[in-house]
C-alpha cells in the first residue's frame, strides 16, 4: 500500500479539471456532450503569438532561462503594467511562473507559516483553499451573498479578520461568478486593511482584461496605492490571450517576496518553459488588437446565457461584470425528483443528473464553496451554449 503524506490527505481534487477530463472521456467514446465545466477560451491563441514561439524554436532557445523569467519577457510585463494599470514595478519585482495558478502555489508555500490564516471570499475558485491547505496555511472561507453580487462586505472582512490573518484573496472579475470590484468597493476593502500593516492582499486578476459593457477593472493597489508594499498581483496570458497550455502566470509585489517566491521555483520547475516565455511576450508587448473580437464574442455569449437561464423556471442568474462564467442560483430545483426518480438535493446531484441524463457538463456549486449554485463557462460556441441551454431547460422542466 502506498503510504501518504497527512499534507497530500488534506488536499482535494480540483473539481474544474476533473469535470472538464470527464466531459473530454465522454466525448472520446462518442457521447455527444456539451462541456461548459473548463474555465478555457475556445480561440485558438493568435497566430503572432504563435510564430514568436515557432521562432524561439527554430533559433535553438529551448535551453534553461532564469528562474525569474526571461528579461524580454519581464520588460514586457513591467510596460504592461504601466500601460493597463497604471503601476510601476522593477523588473526584480516580477517573477514570471508556470500559470498563474503556480504562482499562488509558490506564494503560499513561501510566505505561509503553519496556521497562517487566508482569508478567502467564497464562492472562491476551487484551487485557492487546498493550496493554501499545501502550505500548511488555514483558509478561512467568508459567504458573500448574491444579493451583494457575490461580493465581500467590508464588515464581513473585518468580521473575519484574527491576529492570525496572514493574506486575504481578491479574485476580481471572479472565478466562479464573474462578479467585479467598482473603485468605490475596492477602496472600501482596502480601508479596512489599512490599520493593518501584517495582513497581505493577494489579487488575483488573472480575468483584468475580460470585462463588459465599459467597465474598468482596478485592481486593489490602484486603487489604494498605500497596499502596494503588502500586495501581490498575480496574473497571466491564458485567459486574455487565450494561452491556457503555455502556462505562463507572473507575480508582481515586493521584492523580498518575489524574492522568496523565486527561491521555491528554483527548487522545483527551475523556470517557465522557454518557447512559451517567448510567446507570452509577444502577447505582452505586441498588438493588443487580437484581445476585443474574443471580448466581443464573450459578451455575446454572457447576453444570450443570463437571458436564456433566467427564462427557466427555478433558475435565477446574475450578469457578471467579466470573466466568462455564470453562477446561477438552482436553488429553485432543489428537493425535485428527476424522471427515474433520483432526488435533487444539491448541485452536485444536478451537476450530475446534467452528465448522465442530459449530456451537459457543469461544475457545482459546491466545488466552490456555495451551494445551490452552479458554474457555467461560457467560453465555448454560441453553437454549443444553444443547445445547452436547451438541454438545461428541458432537464428543469422534467423534474417533479
Ligand atoms: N481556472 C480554470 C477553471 O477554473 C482552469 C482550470 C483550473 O485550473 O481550475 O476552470
Amino acid at each position: 500500500m502506498v503510504v501518504l503524506s497527512q499534507r497530500i490527505q488534506k488536499v482535494k481534487p480540483s473539481a474544474t479539471l476533473q469535470i472538464t477530463a470527464k466531459a473530454k472521456e465522454l466525448r472520446a467514446q462518442g457521447k455527444n456532450v456539451i462541456g461548459l465545466g473548463a474555465g478555457e477560451p475556445d480561440f485558438d491563441t493568435p497566430d503572432h503569438i504563435k510564430q514568436a514561439a515557432i521562432t524561439a524554436l527554430r533559433e535553438g532557445f529551448t535551453k534553461y532561462t532564469p528562474v525569474d523569467g526571461i528579461p524580454e519577457l519581464k520588460k514586457a510585463i513591467v510596460a504592461k503594467m504601466l500601460r493597463d494599470n497604471n503601476l510601476t514595478y522593477n523588473l526584480d519585482e516580477i517573477l514570471v511562473t508556470s500559470g498563474g495558478k503556480q504562482a499562488f502555489f509558490s506564494m503560499a508555500l513561501a510566505l505561509l507559516n503553519q496556521g497562517d490564516e487566508v482569508i478567502i471570499p467564497a464562492p472562491y475558485w476551487v484551487s485557492y483553499p487546498d493550496m493554501t491547505l499545501v502550505a500548511d496555511g488555514h483558509p478561512v472561507i467568508v459567504d458573500t451573498q448574491e444579493s451583494d453580487g457575490f461580493k465581500l462586505r467590508p464588515e464581513q472582512l473585518k468580521a473575519a479578520i484574527t491576529p492570525k490573518t496572514r493574506f486575504v484573496v481578491i479574485n476580481s472579475p471572479s472565478n466562479p461568478t464573474g462578479a467585479a470590484y467598482s473603485v468605490d468597493e475596492m477602496a472600501k476593502i482596502a480601508e479596512v486593511l489599512r490599520p493593518l500593516p501584517n495582513v497581505w492582499v493577494i489579487s488575483d486578476d488573472i480575468y483584468e482584461q475580460i470585462v463588459y459593457d465599459g467597465f474598468h477593472n482596478n485592481n486593489i493597489v490602484q486603487v489604494a496605492p498605500f497596499l502596494k508594499d503588502r500586495t501581490i498581483l498575480l496574473n497571466g496570458v491564458s485567459k486574455t490571450y487565450s494561452m491556457t497550455g503555455w502556462r505562463i502566470g507572473y507575480a508582481a509585489g515586493p521584492r523580498d517576496a518575489i524574492k522568496a517566491i523565486a527561491k521555491i521555483q528554483e527548487q522545483s520547475t527551475s523556470c517557465a518553459t522557454s518557447i512559451a516565455q517567448k510567446a507570452a511576450a509577444a502577447a505582452i508587448s505586441g498588438d493588443q488588437s487580437c484581445v476585443q473580437p474574443m471580448i466581443q464574442a464573450f459578451r455575446e455569449r454572457r447576453d444570450f446565457i443570463v437571458h436564456a437561464l433566467n427564462a427557466i423556471p427555478g433558475i435565477h442568474c446574475n450578469k457578471p461584470e467579466g470573466a466568462f462564467y455564470v453562477f446561477p442560483s438552482v436553488a429553485g430545483l432543489m428537493g425535485k425528483k428527476t424522471p427515474k426518480g433520483k432526488l435533487i438535493q444539491n448541485s452536485a446531484d444536478l451537476a450530475d443528473h446534467l452528465l448522465n441524463d442530459h449530456e451537459v457538463a457543469l461544475v457545482p456549486g459546491s466545488a466552490f464553496g456555495k451551494d445551490p449554485f452552479v458554474r457555467i463557462s461560457f467560453a465555448i460556441s454560441m453553437d454549443d451554449i444553444k443547445t445547452a441551454m436547451t438541454r438545461i431547460e428541458q432537464a428543469a422542466r422534467e423534474l417533479v
